[in-house]
């Protein structure tokens, strides 16, 4: 059973342990789901958090607009990520991917959350270019105004849910300004004429990825979300919330491995004793605990801050993702190792959760560039 004080950290209000509780119960019954269809398995856990009713804390309701509770979303982060990766990645695609709707989106703009919501409809976020994955700002794709239309044209690449999502939230140049005050977020529906995907991408855990190619797709003008050129601010926004979701489902696979890794080493007999009785084990087991708290603390942090009315919350989402994902490797490293032989072996779940955890220092964010998020705020003054 996986430590659960951390609920009565003064972070967290009663519905936020009450939706902690149930969406335990919820997994435990539900997940894991086969993964040997990766494309398979992400419909369908979309359809069954859509059922179950989670999906509704991924995306504002469109009926009653408020605000995105990142508390929430870290929490349902982490429980996915500790009972299923596959499930949590499929929750988070539908927050990100309707991240920009949900901020910035119009009346009728808006009207697609309750599709993405029920679990009706995939959603994608299409920023990366083969040239510009750290560097957004030098992004090649255009977006030209066309009378009552634009015509997007270039290429998408690392996109998650590529080839099964039914909604790209899809980033171009429109040319307002130089770099990232040239951009802008457009929402372009997957059977829109010109949309291929160009190739389906294999990564170190199965995830349904794409690269994707926009040849003179044409777009009403009214699918440009927010301003035009102010898509970075829009792209932005929505990485300042869901980069500490990021930390929150590293810190499920932490929490996961240390759970895996206290059984076994207090079943497990070594040298006539169980093997947590041996110091250098004990010393394993404090260390995995303390950064699994430690990564906690920073992320229920930055989601406390962020719903208490921080505009920004910059430095300490940049810190709460860098840490928790560089611990988590840490944390799963050392659960391989004390493990065995079985650590390695396909199919073991710290096996699996040894994959899971490594696209999370790249994306959305590389750990580099969180360093230099977080230095430049320093050296800024805070
Ligand atoms: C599994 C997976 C899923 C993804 N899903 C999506 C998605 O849904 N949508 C989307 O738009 N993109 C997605 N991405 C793309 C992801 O955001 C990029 O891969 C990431 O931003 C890094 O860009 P890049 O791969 O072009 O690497 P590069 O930009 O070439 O960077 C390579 C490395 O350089 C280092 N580096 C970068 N900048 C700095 C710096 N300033 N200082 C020091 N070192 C630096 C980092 O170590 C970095 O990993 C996904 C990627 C993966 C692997």
């Amino acid at each position: 059973m996986a430590d659960r004080s951390f609920l009565n950290w003064p972070f967290f209000e009663p519905r936020h342990r009450e939706l902690a509780a149930a969406l335990d119960a919820w997994c435990a019954a539900n997940l894991p789901v086969d993964h040997a269809d990766a494309d398979a398995a992400c419909i369908g856990l979309v359809r069954m958090l859509g059922e179950g009713g989670w999906l509704e804390h991924s995306a504002i309701n469109p009926d009653r607009p408020g605000t995105l509770d990142v508390r929430s979303l870290c929490l349902i982060r982490e429980t996915l990520a500790r009972h299923d990766g596959l499930a949590d990645f499929a929750f988070a695609m539908q927050g990100l991917g309707t991240g920009a709707i949900s901020l910035f989106g119009s009346h009728e703009q808006r009207q697609w959350l309750k599709k993405s919501r029920a679990g009706e409809v995939l959603t994608a976020f299409a920023l990366s270019e083969p040239r510009s994955g750290s560097d957004v700002a030098n992004m090649d794709m255009t977006a030209t105004r066309d009378g009552n239309q634009f015509v997007l044209n270039g290429e998408k690449t690392w996109i998650s849910n590529g080839g099964i999502a039914g909604l790209y939230c899809v980033f171009a140049r429109t040319g307002e300004g130089p770099g990232a005050k040239g951009l802008s977020c457009f929402l372009v529906p997957a059977d829109t004429p010109g949309l291929e995907i160009a190739e389906r991408l294999e990564v170190i855990a199965p995830h349904p990825l794409a690269r994707l190619h926009f040849n003179s797709v044409r777009v009403p003008a009214d699918a440009l979300i927010g301003e035009p050129g102010g898509g970075f601010r829009v792209a932005m926004s929505v990485l300042d919330v869901f980069r500490s979701t990021v930390g929150a489902a590293a810190l499920g696979f932490a929490r996961r491995a240390l759970d895996e890794t206290l059984s076994r080493v207090r079943e497990r007999e070594l040298f006539g004793a169980p093997m947590a009785e041996l110091q250098m084990v004990q010393g394993h087991v404090a260390d995995m605990a303390l950064d699994v708290d430690a990564s906690a603390l920073l992320i229920y942090r930055a989601a406390w801050t962020k719903d208490t009315g921080a505009a920004r919350v910059t430095r300490e989402a940049a810190m709460a993702k860098l840490h928790a994902t560089e611990t988590a490797q840490a944390v799963i490293d050392k659960a391989v190792q004390l493990h065995g032989g079985d650590g390695v072996r396909h199919g073991h779940i710290v096996e699996s959760l040894y994959r899971e955890i490594r696209a999370l220092r790249i994306y959305e964010g590389a750990s580099d560039v969180q360093k230099v998020v977080i230095a430049r705020h320093m050296l800024s003054g805070g």
